[in-house]
């Protein structure tokens, strides 16, 4: 079984496909297989306590388990968490296209030219390689900076700048935020932005969301349910915006050559924007094979291809509940594809958790 992608989405499907009897190959571009976290920015802490971000059978110790942990504890821990799994991972390999294989199964082609044979495929390859930005009107005639929070790590760069940051979500508010003190910075929105107490009656949000059952639930109940993104905050941010500390503004109706156009009719010159709007699936490895819709996105069901038996996908946004894009939450998926694809693969399998037998003497 290949799996493309050796970030926490990968090490989640290596585990759970050894669990399930198959032998999985990690393929990883990346020179270690940590996944996208050592370019996420400088200042990250997790939103999640270290309680609620361990991968299956390793728990993320090192301290005080209510803890927000930092990026690069998260960067120690998927290391640690890789070597604690029996599996091949190779680093230094990106899949450059993914085709069928007469007979069945797949052939995977890396960058360098190789092919190797697959029973299976798991995509786990994130989206922090195809960060989206949107159309917006004038924005390629803008001739300031424009840049993806995808490409920002520290605030220093923007000291005494005119900054825009575009987006509505954590990473949004987190940036905005800490380049307040240094910068004219203003968030734009589409809307108000929709605040998540961290902590309620004491508890971290995330104890709620696994005892009352919301973290499993499927896309289509919680998005009745959550209609805006969500930011989740100690009060800190919102009392930032309240003082004024943090100055939020309605969405730029158009950008202009120097700056950008505010929905009052005004205009003014800004040195650089910022997107905070999110990202899609990376996945453009699987387009020759016929397995993405017609604007890039995976054709699924849980996480099984519709159009492919034997190929899968992990760590997709809502792929199965609430978590499934999270530490905490792709493990449950993961054992979920890999149970599926050991069904449908032909052939003997080892057992699940039993080493082959020796051969008896007589
Ligand atoms: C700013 C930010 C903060 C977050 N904070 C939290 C948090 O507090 N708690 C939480 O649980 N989650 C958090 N998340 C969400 C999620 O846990 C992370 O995005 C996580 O990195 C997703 O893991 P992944 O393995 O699915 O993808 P990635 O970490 O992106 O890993 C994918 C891997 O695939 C490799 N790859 C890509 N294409 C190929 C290819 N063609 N061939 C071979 N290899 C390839 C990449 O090199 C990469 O190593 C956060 C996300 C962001 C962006």
């Amino acid at each position: 079984m290949i799996i493309v992608g050796g970030g926490q989405s990968g090490l989640a499907a290596a585990r759970a496909v050894l669990a399930a009897g198959l032998r999985p190959v990690v393929l990883e571009a990346g020179a270690e297989p940590v996944g996208s976290w050592p370019d996420y920015y400088d200042n990250l802490t997790l939103f999640s306590p270290a309680r609620f971000s361990a991968l299956p059978d390793l728990a993320f110790d090192g301290g005080d388990p209510q803890r927000y942990p930092t990026r690069d504890e998260v960067v120690a821990y998927l290391r640690r968490y890789a070597s604690s799994i029996d599996a091949e991972i190779r680093t230094g390999v990106r899949v450059a296209a993914v085709r069928q294989r007469p007979g069945s199964g797949y052939l995977v082609r890396t960058d360098g030219g190789d092919e190797v044979a697959a029973a299976g495929v798991i995509a786990a390859s994130g989206s922090f390689g195809n960060p989206h930005l949107p159309a917006l009107p004038g924005l390629g005639d803008y001739t300031g900076e424009v840049r993806h929070v995808a490409q920002y790590r520290r605030p220093d760069p923007y000291a005494d700048k005119r900054v825009i940051v575009v987006g509505a979500g954590n990473s949004a508010v987190q940036v905005a935020h800490e380049l307040a003190p240094i910068a004219r910075v203003t968030l734009a929105t589409r809307a108000p932005i929709q605040f998540v107490p961290q902590r309620i009656r004491g508890r971290d949000l995330h104890h709620w969301l696994d005892a009352t059952g919301a973290d499993r639930l499927p896309r289509a109940v919680l998005t009745r349910l959550i209609r805006h993104a969500a930011v989740l905050d100690t009060g800190v941010y919102r009392d930032a915006i309240a003082r004024g500390l943090l100055n939020r503004r309605d969405m730029v109706t158009a950008f202009t050559p120097e700056g950008v156009r505010w929905p009052d009719g005004t205009s003014e010159p800004v040195d650089a924007v910022i997107f905070a709007t999110g990202y899609r699936p990376d996945l453009g490895y699987l387009a020759a094979l016929g397995a993405l819709t017609a604007d890039g996105m995976p054709a699924h069901v849980g996480g099984i291809s519709t159009t492919h038996p034997a190929l899968a996908y992990l760590g997709l946004e809502f792929q199965r509940s609430f978590s499934s894009n999270t530490l905490r939450g792709v493990g449950r998926d993961a054992t979920h594809v890999a149970t599926a694809l050991a069904e449908r693969l032909p052939g003997p399998r080892r057992r699940p958790g039993l080493r082959p037998r020796r051969p008896v003497r007589r």
